[in-house]
């Protein structure tokens, strides 16, 4: 069946990636939204000939426009962060796929699903920032939430048939350890940005590539799959697979434990995302099981990746805690993508957001973005007091 797609956060990893799946598939684009990046989302109008374009920065916008003036069959504009709301809930797609980076994805999340939009979901931080905002509404809208990360992926693939979720016994979450899995912490704290974004088996955003490498990416994951999956912190494990070709497994209560295995291609998660329940070509090259590495599984390093530990203790303690985790590690990974500080000065400034930022429990969207602010600040004010 053809299919039209609104897909938000075009330009990024996931969004270039989740074009590659459209035009072998020759799925239209009705809309296209991006923060900044214009003389890529230029091209991409150029292939796609979307309807609408969101461009969220001010400065971008204004280019955009006034590149495509006197454009024939030019797409309708829309600006700013309003703009990428209004995108996500228009009518005309059969799916909204989410590929914003943070919580500037949420609202466009909500906005979505209350237009009564199935969700493609790669934007974790909609799930851990809001999550019950999120899961109720799908629930009251009636729509389907597709997960694109590839491990939430893996579950929901292994989770097909499961008609009692009372049957599962653990998730069990894999994770390549990142760059610097084996590392004793002295080791692991003179790593550079440079270091950080070297990421073994997986080219990603710079965002998502520092959080694989502190370890926070799998904390973000453990929240995401309990709020999906409804499950709590107890029933939800990481185990180190340093292949990455075991994408995550469900252990049931009779003892069966289900796995999806695949080549570390974004673009399988992503199609079917698009496609659920159908199955179909995909350009990700096949596994060839017969010439991989043998498959390893150990126990995540808490003590040198503290973000992994500060994440599950976020996911216990509920409410804003994880929407204040994500935020001050949004900022804290900006300082440090701006080589203004060092890896473990990430995980002390979340954990000195978390010290100091109030919890408040079945917060509304208000009181999700105001906990996210209030992280910000107190990052940024922990950062100005050691460099004063
Ligand atoms: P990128 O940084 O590569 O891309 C992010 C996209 O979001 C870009 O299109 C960017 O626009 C846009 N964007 C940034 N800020 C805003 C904003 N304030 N408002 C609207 N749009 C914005 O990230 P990735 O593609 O790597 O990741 C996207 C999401 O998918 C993240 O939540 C990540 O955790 C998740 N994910 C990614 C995976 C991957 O393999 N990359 C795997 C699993 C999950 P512009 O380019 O113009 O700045
Ligand atoms: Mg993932």
């Amino acid at each position: 069946m053809p299919k039209t797609i609104t897909l938000l956060g075009s330009t990024g990893s996931i969004g270039t990636q989740s074009l590659d799946v459209a035009r072998m598939h020759g799925y239209r684009i009705f809309g296209l939204a991006a923060n900044s990046r214009v003389e890529i989302l230029q091209k991409q109008i150029e292939e796609f000939h979307p309807e609408y374009v969101a461009v969220v920065d001010p400065a971008a916008c204004e280019k955009l426009d006034a590149a495509l003036a006197g454009t024939a069959n030019a797409p309708k504009l829309l600006k700013g962060p309003e703009g990428l709301r209004t995108l996500a809930a228009m009518d005309g797609p059969d799916v909204v796929l989410n590929a914003v980076v943070g919580i500037a994805g949420l609202p466009a999340s909500l906005a979505a699903i209350e237009s009564g939009h199935d969700l493609a979901l790669a934007n974790k931080e909609s799930l851990v920032t809001g999550g019950h905002l999120v899961t109720d509404a799908v629930k009251k809208y009636g729509v389907k939430l597709l997960p694109v990360d590839s491990e939430h992926s893996a579950i929901f693939q292994c989770l097909q048939g499961c008609a009692d979720r009372r049957e599962i016994r653990r998730l069990i979450l894999t994770c390549s350890g990142g760059p610097f899995r084996g590392m004793g912490r002295d080791e692991v704290g003179r790593m550079t940005k440079a270091d950080a974004l070297r990421h073994p088996n997986w080219t990603m955003g710079p965002k998502i590539t520092v959080d694989c490498s502190t370890l926070m990416n799998k904390g973000l994951e453990v929240i995401e799959a309990m709020r999906l999956y409804r499950l709590p912190l107890a029933q939800v494990s990481v185990m180190v697979h340093p292949q990455s070709i075991v994408h995550s497994m469900v252990e049931f209560k009779d003892g069966a434990v289900l796995a999806q295995l695949g080549t570390p291609d974004m673009r399988l998660p992503i199609r079917y995302a698009m496609t659920y329940p159908e199955r179909g070509e995909n350009p990700a090259p096949p596994l060839d099981l017969l010439n991989s590495p043998p498959l390893t599984f150990l126990e995540p390093d808490r003590e040198t990746f503290p973000c992994l530990r500060l994440a599950e203790e976020a996911a216990e303690a509920g409410g804003t805690a994880c929407a204040i985790l994500n935020g001050a590690n949004e900022e804290a990974v900006r300082l440090f993508l701006a080589e203004k500080i060092g890896f473990y000065d990430i995980s002390d400034l979340v954990a000195a957001a978390r010290a100091t930022v109030l919890v408040t429990q079945t917060p509304s969207l208000e009181e999700i973005l105001s906990a996210d602010h209030a992280a910000r600040e107190a990052v940024k004010s922990a950062f100005a007091r050691r460099h004063s």
